[in-house]
C-alpha cells in the first residue's frame, strides 16, 4: 500500500491549520489558561514545520530541511513545556530545551547526508522529547484529567511509528531518495503525524476543560475561606445521610456550631484577623473528623457537622473534643496578643427508626445551640430526645 505524499501533506496542513484557528478563537474564552496558550504556540511551530517540509517543491532543499525539521523539533519542545506546566505545575527539565538546541545543530550538520540516513536519525531525535511527556502523564496524571490519556496513546503511537521509520529508513535507502516519494515509511509517517497531532491537541484542550469544570464544581459546592462545603451542599448531604441511615439502621448526628462573641474578634482585631480565626477554627475542627463526616459552613460564623452512624454518646464526645481543641487554639493578633476563640454547639440525633426530616433535625440542633448560648457559651448541649 502506498499513499500519495503531497495529498497527505496538504490534508495535514489544512486540518492542522483549522484546528489551530479554532483553538485560537476558543482560547479567548479561557485566557487564564497559560498552558493552552503555550500549546497553541507549539502547534503553530509544528504547522510551520509541515509547511517547511511541503515547501520542498518550491524552495532550495536546505531551506526546507532546516525550516521543516527544525520547527517540528521546536514545536515538540513547546508541547513538552505545556504538558509539564499543566501536569506538574513546573517547567520541564532543562535537558529538554538543551536537547532541542543539540538536535537543531545536528540537523544542520546532517544536511550533506543522504536522505535516508538523515530521515533515520531525525526520527530518533523526534522521539526524545515525546518520551518524558508520555511518562510524566502516565506517572502523575493517569487518574487526573482523563483526556490526558489520549496524549499518552497518541504520543505512544507516534513513538512507535518513528521507531519503525528510523529503522526502515536506515535499511531501505531505495524508499528514501525523495521526500515526496510514495513509500510505506514516508506515507505511514505523515498519516501518523496527522492522527497524533490532532489527537494530542484535542486531548490537551479537553483536559483543560476537564480541569476548569472540576474547579467550577469545587467553587460551586465549597466555601472559599474555610474549605467547608457550603450550605446548599451540606443540606443535600444531610438529607442523603438521613435516608442512608434509615436504610442501614444507623443513627445520624447533626452538630451545629456557632463561634462565641465573634463580632468582638472582628471589632477588636479587624476583619482579617476574624477571617484568620475562621480558617484556624476550620482547620482545628477538621483534624477531629472522620472521612465520612461532613463539615459545612452554614453561613457567617455558623457551621455544622453531619456525622453518619454516630449515636448520642459518640456525638457528644466528638462535639466536646472539637470544642476543647478550638479552645486550645493559639491564634495570634498582629501585635502578638492571643486571640481567644470559643464555640458553642447544639447536638441532635436522628435515631435509625425515626422519620425525622432534615429540617426538623436542624431545628432541634438549633434549639440546643441556643440553650448552649443561654447557659453561658463555650459548651455543648444535647437536644431533647
Ligand atoms: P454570639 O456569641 O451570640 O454568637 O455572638 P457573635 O458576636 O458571635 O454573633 P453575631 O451574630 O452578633 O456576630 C457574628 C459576626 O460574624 C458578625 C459578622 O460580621 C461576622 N462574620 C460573618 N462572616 C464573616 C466572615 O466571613 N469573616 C469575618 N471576619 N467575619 C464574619
Ligand atoms: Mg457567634
Ligand atoms: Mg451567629
Amino acid at each position: 500500500m502506498t499513499l500519495h505524499l503531497p495529498t497527505l501533506m496538504l490534508v495535514l496542513i489544512v486540518g492542522f491549520l483549522l484546528m489551530l484557528l479554532e483553538l485560537a478563537m476558543a482560547r479567548s474564552a479561557w485566557v487564564r489558561s497559560p498552558e493552552l496558550r503555550i500549546w497553541n504556540w507549539g502547534g503553530w511551530a509544528m504547522l510551520g514545520g509541515f509547511v517547511g517540509l511541503a515547501a520542498r517543491l518550491a524552495v532550495p532543499e536546505w531551506i526546507s530541511v532546516l525550516m521543516g525539521n527544525g520547527l517540528i523539533q521546536i514545536g515538540l519542545a513547546i508541547y513538552a513545556r505545556a504538558i509539564y506546566r499543566f501536569v506538574a505545575q513546573a517547567e520541564p527539565p532543562r535537558w529538554i530545551p538543551g536537547f532541542t538546541v543539540v538536535a537543531l545543530v545536528a540537523l544542520a550538520l546532517m544536511l550533506p547526508w543522504p536522505l535516508n540516513q538523515r530521515t533515520s536519525v531525525l526520527s530518533f531525535l523526534f522521539i526524545v522529547p515525546l518520551v518524558p511527556c508520555a511518562w510524566l502523564i502516565y506517572r502523575r496524571a493517569w487518574h487526573a484529567e482523563r483526556s490526558l490519556r489520549s496524549i499518552v496513546f497518541t504520543f505512544g503511537l507516534c513513538i512507535a511509528a518513528l521507531l519503525v521509520r528510523g529503522v526502515h529508513a536506515w535499511v531501505s535507502p531505495q524508499d528514501y531518495t525523495d521526500l515526496m516519494q510514495a513509500s510505506f515509511g514516508q506515507g505511514g509517517t505523515f498519516l501518523m503525524a496527522f492522527v497524533a497531532l490532532l489527537g494530542a491537541g484535542w486531548g490537551f484542550v479537553l483536559a483543560g476543560f476537564e480541569r476548569t469544570a472540576s474547579q467550577l464544581e469545587v467553587l460551586a459546592t465549597h466555601d472559599g475561606l474555610t474549605g467547608c462545603v457550603n450550605r446548599r451542599t451540606a443540606d443535600a448531604m444531610l438529607s442523603h445521610a438521613l435516608a442512608r441511615g434509615r436504610r442501614d439502621g444507623s443513627p445520624v448526628a447533626l452538630v451545629l456550631i456557632d463561634i462565641d462573641h465573634f463580632k468582638q474578634i472582628n471589632d477588636q482585631y479587624g476583619h482579617a484577623a476574624g477571617d484568620e480565626a475562621l480558617r484556624g477554627f476550620a482547620a482545628a475542627v477538621r483534624l477531629r473528623l472522620r472521612n465520612s463526616d461532613v463539615f459545612g459552613r452554614w453561613g457567617g460564623e455558623e457551621f455544622g457537622l453531619i456525622l453518619p452512624a454516630t449515636d448520642r454518646p459518640g456525638a457528644m464526645r466528638l462535639a466536646e473534643e472539637v470544642r476543647a481543641s478550638v479552645e486550645a487554639l493559639e491564634l495570634r493578633a498582629s501585635d502578638g496578643g492571643a486571640i481567644p476563640v470559643r464555640m458553642s454547639a447544639g447536638v441532635a440525633i436522628a435515631s435509625s427508626d425515626s422519620e425525622l426530616k432534615s429540617a426538623a433535625l436542624y431545628r432541634l440542633a438549633d434549639q440546643a445551640l441556643y440553650a448552649a448560648k443561654d447557659q453561658g457559651r463555650n459548651r455543648v448541649v444535647m437536644a431533647d430526645a
